[in-house]
């Protein structure tokens, strides 16, 4: 399924509407897909059901389409895809990969050492249940580094087996999780270039992993630094983004390059939004994206 142009993804979990912080990632796969000459398409991730917002995934869209993006193809939603789930899964299971697992949120945190992204799951249902019933189904991580170069923020090393442990693919209350449908999607599109926010540099290693175990390529991997408040916390609907109004897009869109180090002129902020992007698609240099993680930015509060 690869394809011979580059190929980008925008990937929304349709959780809330669009804030600056989602447009940063927007913009960012966007200019990239593009500048490329490449295709640039659009997920909604919308797998959580209980996380999610209602109309959350046509009012994402709608935004998208008032700034001026252009996707190709139709939108994916995972919510329909689990079959090609499942049928991943089955194929790590095949290979050995999988065991079920009947620990308790409680029996984890109990026994459990802190990784780099929460619990390091101890292996405790790794040869049997025990007895117990199988609640989730967790994939066996290996004791080799699992590294990749990343486009903006260098190399990226982990070992899986003492930073992440073995982790979940198949949830207890029956839903897929997001590292394994994110991998299953992003080959079955064809994505060839990953442009996203570095919230989730810590997640590519586990999705490097899987994508190997399935004899699946992988993509290049972009993580810009995600917008966060004065007291570090990423920019969402948690920390109470303002979501965007179209009547600033113009003036959104210069702060987006400015945070992703394009440097627009002045000037641009008062022009036409085609004029934007046609600056942007210009000029667009991803050496110049800032090497870090996250950056405070002004926020403006939702009223
Ligand atoms: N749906 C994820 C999010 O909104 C992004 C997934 C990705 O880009 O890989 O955080």
């Amino acid at each position: 399924s690869a394809p011979d142009v580059a190929r980008g993804r925008f990937a929304p979990s349709p959780t809330g509407p669009l804030h600056f912080g989602s447009l940063i990632a927007a913009t960012a796969s966007y200019l990239d897909a593009r500048s490329l000459h490449g295709e640039w398409l659009v997920r909604m991730e919308d797998l959580d059901l209980p996380r999610q917002m209602p109309g959350a995934a046509d009012l994402i869209l709608t935004t998208l389409e008032q700034y001026g993006f252009e996707w190709d193809g139709p939108v994916l939603y995972q919510s329909q895809r689990d079959a090609y789930y499942q049928h991943a899964l089955q194929t790590l299971t095949e290979r050995g990969l999988t065991y079920p697992c009947g620990c308790s949120r409680k029996e984890i945190a109990d026994s459990a050492a802190t990784g780099i992204d929460g619990l390091v799951y101890p292996g405790t249902c790794r040869h049997g249940l025990a007895g117990k019933h199988a609640r989730a189904w967790r994939v066996q991580v290996n004791h080799q580094p699992t590294q990749f170069q990343d486009r903006v923020q260098g190399e990226i090393s982990q070992l899986l087996s003492r930073d992440i442990g073995d982790f979940v693919l198949k949830r207890a209350d029956g839903l897929f999780a997001y590292q394994l449908a994110v991998v299953v999607d992003d080959e079955l599109q064809g994505i060839s270039h990953i442009v996203r926010g570095a919230d989730l540099l810590d997640s590519t290693p586990r999705q490097i992993f899987l994508q190997q175990a399935l004899g699946y390529a992988t993509p290049a991997y972009l993580h810009v630094p995600v917008a966060a408040n004065a007291a570090g916390e990423k920019l969402s609907k948690q920390t109470l983004a303002k979501p965007l109004n179209s009547r600033y897009k113009v003036a959104d869109l210069w702060r987006v390059l400015t945070f992703l180090g394009q440097s627009p002129p002045d000037e641009l902020y008062h022009q036409s939004l085609s004029e934007v992007w046609q600056w942007a698609l210009q000029h667009w240099q991803p050496a110049r994206i800032p090497r870090q993680r996250a950056i405070p930015i002004q926020v403006r509060h939702a009223e």
